[in-house]
């Protein structure tokens, strides 16, 4: 019976009061990505589930563990998306678009589930925007997907978030590297969790990103792939810092980074917050050079990032950020009696069809019980409505905030409302702007249109 009325662990109701702050950060980071270039791309919910193994590594973490798989009635196996970059590319690749302009820049916002331990900061279902930029191989691009992140940080007013940097070669620096990282980790095995031990013959550099304290202990004194990269890849790193200082984005290199995704090539990358708790990373990417050719599509080198907006949320908060809140409720309308019902039902269809967001008695309440409500509800003007009012044409206007009144004409007050919020927004600004602002007649505008 309590199972009804729980929602399942890990997931969160995103509650009416609380939802704007979703949707603006939704609405941004699709806007500013649209100022790169970036195209909002809709992929599904769930996919075959061979996808994720094979986009996102069958030694991942999210693979071995996380994913929620199940047979549909068909007899598919099918998986929820734990992460958007596979499913983009495999849209990539259904629908040709690596025929089309490139590099192809892509973007979205998704839900994603992991079966991992809800914890502050993780959960088994999260939202996160995503961009992919698909087929350049030039730094430039690194530099560029970085420089949007950061941006959307910029935009919201984030500070203290440091970008760290690293790269992690390509296939053929890696031969090297896992010599040495199997040596390494050979001399430690009885310390390994079995998942590891699995790993050490099959993929050594996913120890690295393994979340057990005892392994992340031993991973410490592990080499760093960055000692280990060939010339071209480091030609190639040196080129993304150097990007990044002329866009004056500061960065850390962190030898340790590696990501969860056994694709990624070169340049990866964190944003990370110490004010957020233990799960700090608000943003994670890197460059992916052999997902494309891995899914049977063509040789494509790609890259992007993923942020958790609820992390990101998170942030926010800590930092005391507000973010704009929308009106709800911009003028209530008071009925008494049946006429004025009649007459408030037309005046806010009026007021709606100009735009503006207005209630009205929906419930059958007495005056008092309806000026309780547009309190409750935040009404930022309310008009009564008796049979007097409807017989003059005219009724008083409250601002509740100052209790300022102000008498309206019933008869167009769909457009007069809108003018005249227009006309106190305006004498709010001049204000905000002091006597300067006094040299431009602002009112000669408004009242002749
Ligand atoms: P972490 O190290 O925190 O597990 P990850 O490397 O698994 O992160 P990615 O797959 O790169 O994460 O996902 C990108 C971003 O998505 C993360 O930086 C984080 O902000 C967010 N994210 C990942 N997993 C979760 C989760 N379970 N709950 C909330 N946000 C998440
Ligand atoms: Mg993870």
């Amino acid at each position: 019976m309590a199972l009804i009325t729980k929602a399942v662990k890990g997931t969160q109701d995103i509650l009416p009061s609380e939802v704007y702050k979703n949707q603006f950060i939704e609405q941004i980071v699709i806007d500013i990505a649209g100022k790169f270039g970036f195209r909002e791309l809709r992929i599904p919910v769930f996919e075959h589930t061979e996808l994720f193994q094979r986009g996102v590594g069958e030694t991942t973490d999210v693979v071995q563990k996380e994913m929620y798989t199940f047979d549909d009635k068909g007899g598919r196996s099918i998986t929820l998306r734990p992460e958007g970059t596979a499913g983009v590319a495999r849209a990539f690749l259904e629908h040709g678009l690596f025929n089309e302009a490139l590099p192809q820049k892509l973007c979205y916002v998704i839900n994603c589930y992991r079966y991992e331990k809800p914890q502050a900061g993780r959960w088994r279902e999260f939202q996160q925007f995503g961009v992919e930029m698909l087929g350049t191989a030039s730094p430039a691009a690194d530099a560029e997907v970085i420089s949007l992140a950061n941006e959307i940080f910029a935009f919201l007013g984030i500070e203290n978030l440091q970008l760290e940097l690293n790269s992690i070669g390509c296939p053929e620096c890696r031969k090297n590297y896992h010599n040495a990282l199997r040596e390494y980790f050979e001399s430690k095995k009885e310390n390994l969790c079995p998942t590891c031990l699995e790993r050490l013959g099959k993929n050594p550099m996913r120890i690295l990103d393994c979340k057990s304290p005892i392994c992340k202990e031993i991973c410490e004194g592990a080499p760093a792939i960055i000692d280990y990269i060939c010339d071209d890849c480091s030609r190639h790193f040196e080129s993304v810092k150097k990007y990044l200082d002329a866009m004056n984005i500061s960065y850390v290199v962190n030898p340790r980074i590696v990501r969860g995704l056994d694709y990624y090539t070169r340049t990866v990358f964190e944003f990370v917050s110490n004010q957020i708790g233990a799960q700090g990373t608000v943003c994670g990417g890197g460059r992916y050079d052999g997902l494309v050719e891995e899914l049977g599509g063509p040789h494509t080198p790609s890259l992007g990032f993923a942020m958790g907006t609820g992390r990101l949320l998170m942030l926010l908060e800590a930092q005391g950020i507000e973010l704009p809140k929308p009106d709800a409720c911009e003028i209530y309308i008071a009925p008494m009696g049946e006429n004025a019902t009649v007459e408030a039902m037309r005046l806010v269809s009026e007021l709606r069809s100009n735009g503006i967001s207005a209630q009205t008695d929906v419930a059958g309440r007495s005056l008092k019980a309806q000026m309780k409500y547009a309190d409750k509800i935040g009404a930022r003007y309310t008009m009564v409505l008796g049979d007097n009012e409807i017989e003059q044409g005219k009724a008083n206007l409250k601002n509740m905030d100052n209790g300022e009144i102000t008498e309206a004409e019933l008869e167009n007050l769909g457009e007069d409302f809108m003018e005249f919020i227009i006309r106190k927004q305006t004498e709010a600004l001049q204000q905000s702007l002091g006597d300067d602002a006094g040299s431009f007649d602002w009112s000669s505008i408004i009242n002749n249109n």
